[in-house]
């Protein structure tokens, strides 16, 4: 089965709780297996600065789903947790990207893999190294490669609960 990885955000409405409750949902999607889930981390928000910190965390995801129906699968999930677009970047009480799908490369309006943003976000590569350390993202290169470029971001663990 592929393998995709999908990157969670949130920073309203009790954002550890909405990540926690994403990846619950995920975990449910059809013909599709939650393999890992990274720990979650905090990181300030990127775009916009007026808005609360960040929550992330990265998920792996063994699909059978192709990848436009499983970014329709995480859009609905989106909606059904009432997420509402504001502004470019803006506050949001869920976000699910698909970071990577196999070593698919693809660019059309809708679907673009791997995700955008990923080589320039600690806030994706921190969580996704802690799960795949020897990554090596399609067209991107290694993934240590491009977290040791992002070494000084912040984003960091939130503490454990002993
Ligand atoms: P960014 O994409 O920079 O992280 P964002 O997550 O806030 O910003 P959204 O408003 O959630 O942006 O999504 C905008 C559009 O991105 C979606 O409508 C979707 O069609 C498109 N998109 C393209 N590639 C992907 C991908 N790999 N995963 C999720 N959405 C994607
Ligand atoms: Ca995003
Ligand atoms: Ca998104």
């Amino acid at each position: 089965m592929p393998l995709a990885y999908i990157g969670l955000g949130s920073n309203l409405n009790d954002p550890a709780r909405q990540i926690r409750r994403a990846l619950g949902v995920i975990a449910t999607l059809p013909d599709s297996r939650l393999l890992a889930a990274s720990r979650l981390y905090r990181s300030p928000p990127m775009g916009p600065l007026d808005q609360p910190e960040y929550i992330n965390a990265v998920a792996a995801l063994e699909t059978a789903l192709a990848p436009r129906d499983l970014l329709h699968a995480l859009q609905a999930i989106e909606r059904d947790f009432g997420r509402v677009r504001l502004r470019r970047w803006g506050e949001r009480i869920i976000d699910l990207d698909i970071l990577a799908y196999d070593d698919l490369c693809l660019e059309s309006p809708e679907l673009t893999l791997p995700h955008p943003g990923i080589g320039e976000r600690a806030f994706v590569l921190r969580p996704l190294a802690e799960l795949v350390p020897e990554l090596v993202i399609p067209g991107l290169g290694p993934l240590a490669e491009l977290l040791a470029a992002r070494a000084t971001d912040i984003c960091e663990p939130l503490e454990e609960i002993a």
